[in-house]
């Protein structure tokens, strides 16, 4: 009885070694679409290693696909095509795939119960900065919102856009524990995003480093 008890104890263990990969095994490749300058690539991946301490992969860049192209307000891509296009293209050797690009890009805001919020013209063709599964493989930022001649704002909004959407694909939530944590709602402005820090509070952090 006691032999089976510890079998069972080293099979929960095998178990558990197996889905809890360290911080420096996991790796995102880094999907560049389109004209995304190198620079932004570059900015993107130091800082995942910087926030996260994960590995990188710059996977070759691709011209963005049309399936996603989208002109019902204006010319955009739709978010949520480019986050499933990047799950089903995942090589098995990457963990997590974030996708930059410079064109517009939207999705359907929906409610906690899957409604389109209301007015529906306004919200189901959304631009947004950044979206990501959560948790789940992908994640895509699009600087097209949040440029500005400021490049070192420019740059810190990247990263912070960037590691928001990534803490989504770990699981992490919108977080109501800290204003300055990365993880806050960004409720449709980018002065969110200014006045948040490029790190996670320490509550955000616990939960999955
Ligand atoms: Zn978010
Ligand atoms: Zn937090």
């Amino acid at each position: 009885m006691k032999s089976k008890a510890t079998l069972y104890c080293l099979l929960l263990l095998v178990a558990f070694a197996c889905n809890t990969k360290k911080q420096n095994e996991i790796t995102i490749g880094i999907q560049a679409f389109g004209s995304i300058k190198s620079e932004i690539v570059d900015s993107v991946s130091k800082s995942i290693k910087e926030v996260y301490g994960f590995k990188t992969i710059l996977l070759p860049t691709q011209s963005l696909p049309k399936k996603a192209f989208v002109n019902i307000k204006s010319p955009r891509y739709r978010a949520d095509s480019l986050l499933r296009i990047l799950k089903f293209q995942q090589p098995d050797t990457i963990d997590f795939t974030i996708g930059l690009l410079d064109k517009d890009m939207s999705t359907t805001k929906k409610d906690r119960w899957g409604n389109v919020l209301k007015p529906e013209s306004k919200y189901l063709d959304w631009g947004v900065f950044g979206l990501g599964y959560r948790p789940g493989p992908s994640c895509v930022v699009s600087t097209f919102r949040f440029n500005t001649a400021d490049k070192i704002l420019f740059y810190k909004r990247l990263k912070k856009i960037s590691m928001h959407e990534v803490g989504h694909n770990l699981g992490l939530p919108h977080c109501n524990f800290s204003e300055k944590c990365v993880m806050r709602d960004a409720v449709e402005t980018i002065r969110t995003i200014d006045q948040v820090e490029l790190s996670l509070c320490s509550k955000c952090k616990r939960r999955i480093l």
